[in-house]
C-alpha cells in the first residue's frame, strides 16, 4: 500500500475542505471495497479523507420520500420496517449481497459507488481501461464469462456489481449528491455512466462531491415487488443474472411496472422495452416471455458469457411469475 495523507472529518463543509487540498483526494466511508483496493495498489491516492462521522444515518420516511442518509449501514436499510413495507424489493436485493459483517461495515453510498468485480480490474499486470485509461481491455479476449452483455463497449465491457443498485434502479429513486456547489438530485438512471470510450468515469459525480442520501419516491413505493438473484452459489456471490420487480394489480392488469436486471449490465438495467409490454397487461406466462424477450434483443454477448442470455430471460420470467403468484 502506498504511503497518503489521512483526515478524519465530520461535517459536509470539513469534507470538500480536506478534499479540496489535495486533488488527488479519495472519500472512505465503511471501507468495504476501497480498503481492499488500496491494499491492492488499484488505488494510490495522496490523501484519503474518512467521512464516516459524517451525520448522515437516518432513515427518515418525510412527505413524498424515504430519505435513507448516505452512511445508513445496508444492514439498517434491509432491516427498516418502512422500507420492508414500502420497498420489498429494496430490502430482498441487499440481503442478497454480501455476508451480514460486510453489510453491517458498508455504507448506503459506498454500495452504490462500489467497484466492478471484473479481475483485471484487481489485476495490475493486467491491461484495463477503467483502472488505467488507454492501456487496452483485458477482458475482451481473456475470461469475459461473468461481464456485461448490455451496454458494454469496445473499451470495456465491465459488469455493475451493486444488487442495492438494481432494486433502487426499479423504484425510480434519486440519489441526492453534496459538494462545493450545494446539493442536486439526480435519477438514478442517470446517475451511472455506461463505459463508452471513457469507462473510468463511472458515474456523473463531479470533483469533491459525494453522495448524501437517497430518496425513494413514495409514489414508487410497491407492496408487491421482489428481487431475483441467480449466482454461482447461495451467498456472498455477485450476480450472474437478476431481476427487480413491481407492479400493482388493478382489475386483474399490472400497472405501474418497474423492472430492472443486474449482473448483465455495464449499469443497473432499467427494463423499458419489457415494461411496456406489461403494462395494462393481465399477468400471463407468454406475454413474461416475449417482455424477456424484447429487453435482451440487444444482448451482445462474448466469448465465455453466451449463457447469460437465456439466463437473464429465465431469470426475468421467473421473476414475473413470483410477482404474480403474489397475493
Ligand atoms: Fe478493465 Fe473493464 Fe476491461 Fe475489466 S472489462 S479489464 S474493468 S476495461
Amino acid at each position: 500500500m502506498n504511503d497518503f495523507a489521512y483526515t478524519a472529518v465530520d461535517s459536509l463543509a470539513g469534507a470538500v475542505e480536506a478534499y479540496s487540498r489535495s486533488p488527488g483526494s479519495m472519500y472512505l466511508a465503511g471501507g468495504t471495497t476501497m480498503v481492499d483496493l488500496l491494499r491492492e495498489g488499484v488505488f494510490a491516492p495522496e490523501a484519503v479523507v474518512d467521512i464516516s462521522a459524517l451525520p448522515w444515518r437516518e432513515v427518515r420516511v418525510d412527505g413524498e420520500f424515504t430519505r435513507i442518509g448516505a452512511m445508513v449501514s445496508n444492514s439498517e436499510v434491509a432491516w427498516n420496517p418502512a422500507i420492508k413495507k414500502m420497498f420489498p424489493v429494496v430490502a430482498e436485493a441487499i440481503l442478497a449481497g454480501a455476508s451480514g459483517q460486510i453489510r453491517n461495515m458498508a455504507s448506503t453510498g459506498g454500495n452504490l459507488l462500489q467497484r466492478t468485480r471484473c479481475p483485471y480490474y484487481r489485476d495490475l499486470t493486467a491491461p484495463c481501461n477503467r483502472r488505467a485509461p488507454g492501456s487496452g481491455c483485458a477482458a475482451l479476449a481473456g475470461i469475459n464469462r461473468s461481464h456485461a452483455i448490455l451496454g458494454g463497449s469496445e473499451a470495456c465491457i465491465a459488469t455493475h456489481p451493486s444488487d442495492f443498485a438494481v432494486a433502487l434502479t426499479a423504484v425510480d429513486a434519486r440519489v441526492r449528491v453534496a459538494g462545493s456547489a450545494g446539493e442536486r438530485d439526480i435519477p438514478i438512471t442517470d446517475f451511472y455512466r455506461q463505459p463508452g470510450r471513457t469507462p473510468e468515469q463511472e458515474t456523473v459525480l463531479q470533483p469533491g462531491e459525494l453522495i448524501a442520501a437517497v430518496l425513494l419516491p413514495h409514489a414508487s413505493a410497491h407492496g408487491r415487488s421482489l428481487y431475483l438473484k441467480v449466482r454461482d452459489r447461495k451467498s456472498y456471490e455477485f450476480a450472474l443474472a437478476s431481476a427487480a420487480v413491481a407492479a400493482e394489480l388493478n382489475d386483474g392488469r399490472w400497472h405501474r411496472v418497474r423492472i430492472a436486471l443486474g449482473g448483465v449490465g455495464t449499469v443497473p438495467w432499467r427494463s423499458r422495452a419489457a415494461e411496456q409490454l406489461l403494462e395494462g397487461e393481465r399477468p400471463r406466462g407468454e406475454l413474461f416471455a416475449a417482455a424477456a424477450n424484447a429487453e435482451l434483443a440487444a444482448a451482445r454477448p462474448r466469448r465465455h458469457n453466451a449463457f447469460k442470455v437465456p439466463l437473464a430471460k429465465r431469470t426475468l420470467v421467473a421473476a414475473l411469475e413470483r410477482l404474480a403468484d403474489m397475493s
